[in-house]
């Protein structure tokens, strides 16, 4: 294997010997979107063309679905010894890890993240996800009963059939791996529907799984557009699950296209504005580090990013001057292939301006600019906002109700432990939140009173697989990430004997 570079003209380098393919994978072979049609993917890191992109619509859809059914109903996999699927799922995460290296220069062409971060954590927590679903492969039992003695009642779990996952562009990998460990575990066909803005390192994995061993149309993987390859995917009456995520607004449609269709499973995973609260005796160098890193990293392109800080009157100025210097200090925006950037582009222009915007908005609702709120690098031609802090907000403002889904922190003071939660709760979303205090008996209250999947104390996305992900409110439902996530891949049945 070559050395990595060191260097952001070594990383273009590489990046410019790669062969990329932006064909889709269906039936196991990679193939041109049946009416040939293309679109050009653009670089954030520079605004630049750098790959075409088969342009999936309803006919490829059909297509996929056909060959995922014809897959599952084989009982080619559904079916397989436990063992044959375990040792096919844990080569596919071998092989995501034997490749690292490409699929890091893909991810971070496609969204703009920087390098460091593809290489250290979206491909290796994507193929950890695989190797711990594929653990499972062995290790789920079906039941038995309680029941007189001539009745034999197995409960069996079964998995549904075809699951589309449909997901978003800001970890790509991750998310698509959140949702095909545990439906490929399960015994399910899927068909993953990869954002537009991100879909060629999720292409990457198709010839990696048939390396693997996963039998042609287990697994497919069609790009398009939301409206042209998503709907009709959500739309299709012979698909039984869509596992989703992405934006509230467009979650709220996969529920309308199930009740327009075959009732089908949906899951999902959406928004978020999650709140930091932060209490006067709190450990501030450590909430200014947990709030920093939780907004900045990524970009802000996080759905449980830290975005509103709650933060007691008596000590909000003070923090504020400490996440400043904190993102200074260690979280500096550069170009995604420089050695030490650790926040890169916006995924596409569209988001950075609705950054911008945001910003802006904030402005004029009489928040205060403590911290960066530019348009940053605009001679890469590239899209980068610099990390900022909005301070003296108020939680019925617009940039403290809505999400922004960038690097930027609103701060809103509060006086009472009683008004931070009422504040905290004050949102449609309830995906994460976070508690600072050195009082346990108020971590314990409010972590509790807090509506949301998840609450961190005195820390910020610490995260495991083994911990079930997901949100509270229209956040979504149902929870990607360890055991529990399996169940909504499966179904119950009840096989019942009597014995004369
Ligand atoms: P998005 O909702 O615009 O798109 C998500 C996916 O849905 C994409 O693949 C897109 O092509 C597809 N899509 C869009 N319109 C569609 C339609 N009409 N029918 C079917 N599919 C359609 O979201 P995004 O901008 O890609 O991602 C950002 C959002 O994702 C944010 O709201 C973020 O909070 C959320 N998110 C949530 C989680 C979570 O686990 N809760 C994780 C990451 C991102």
């Amino acid at each position: 294997m070559l050395d990595r570079p060191k260097t952001r003209e070594g990383w273009l380098a590489r990046a410019a010997a790669l062969t990329i393919e932006g064909r889709a994978f269906i039936g196991g072979s990679y193939v041109a979107a049946l009416d040939g049609a293309t679109f050009a993917k653009i670089s954030p890191i520079d605004g630049k063309v750098f790959a075409h992109v088969a342009d999936c619509g309803e006919a490829d859809i059909d297509r996929a679905v056909k060959s995922a059914r014809a897959a599952f109903e084989s009982g080619i996999w559904r079916d397989a010894d436990p063992l044959v699927k375990k040792k096919a799922l844990l080569r596919f995460a071998q092989l995501i890890r034997e490749h690292a290296e490409e699929i890091a220069i893909l991810e971070t062409l496609d969204v703009g993240k920087v390098i460091g971060n593809s290489l250290a954590v979206d491909v290796p927590f994507c193929a950890n996800c695989i190797q711990y679903y594929a653990e499972f492969a062995d290790k789920l039992f079906d039941e038995a009963a309680p029941l007189g003695a001539r009745d034999v009642a197995m409960v069996r779990k079964e998995p549904l059939g075809v699951v589309g996952a449909i997901v978003p562009w800001n970890y790509p990998l991750i998310i698509a791996a959140w949702k095909l460990g545990p439906a490929l575990v399960a015994g399910n066909s899927v068909i993953l529907k990869p954002a537009e803005q991100s879909p060629l390192a999720s292409l990457f994995l198709g010839r990696l799984a048939k390396e693997a061993g996963l039998p042609d149309g287990v697994l497919n993987i069609v790009p398009g557009f939301g409206e042209k390859a998503g709907k009709p995917l959500a739309l299709h009456p012979d698909v039984d699950m869509i596992a989703f995520t992405g934006s509230t607004e467009i979650g709220k449609l996969m529920m309308v296209y199930a009740g327009q269709s075959n009732m089908k499973r949906v899951a999902l995973e959406c928004g978020g504005k999650s709140p930091h609260v932060v209490m006067p005796d709190a450990d501030l160098d450590a909430a200014a580090e947990g709030i920093a890193w939780g907004i900045y990293y990524n970009q802000g392109e996080t759905c449980h990013a830290g975005s509103r800080v709650l933060a007691h009157s008596s000590i909000r100025e003070a923090l504020v001057k400490k996440i400043a210097e904190v993102q200074a200090a260690k979280i500096p925006l550069g170009h995604p292939f420089d050695a030490g950037a650790q926040l890169g582009a916006m995924v596409e222009e569209r988001q950075m301006e609705r950054v911008l915007g945001y910003i802006a908005l904030g402005v004029r609702e009489g928040a205060r600019i403590a911290h960066g709120g530019k348009r940053a690098l605009a001679e890469t031609g590239g899209f980068y906002v610099e990390p900022t802090i909005l301070d003296g907000a108020s939680n019925s403002m617009r940039i403290a109700q809505e999400e922004i889904f960038g690097p930027v922190v609103v701060v809103i003071p509060f006086g009472t432990e009683k008004e931070a939660v009422s504040l905290a709760n004050d949102s449609i979303y309830g995906l994460a939140a976070a508690v600072w205090t050195r009082d346990m008996g108020a971590a314990h209250r409010l972590s509790r009173a807090i509506r949301a999947g998840t609450v961190w104390v005195n820390t910020y996305d610490r995260s495991s697989l083994a911990t079930p992900f997901g949100g509270f409110k229209q956040s979504g439902f149902g929870r990607d990430r360890s055991p529990h996530a399996i169940d909504k891949y499966m179904d119950f049945k009840t096989i019942w004997t009597h014995y004369r």
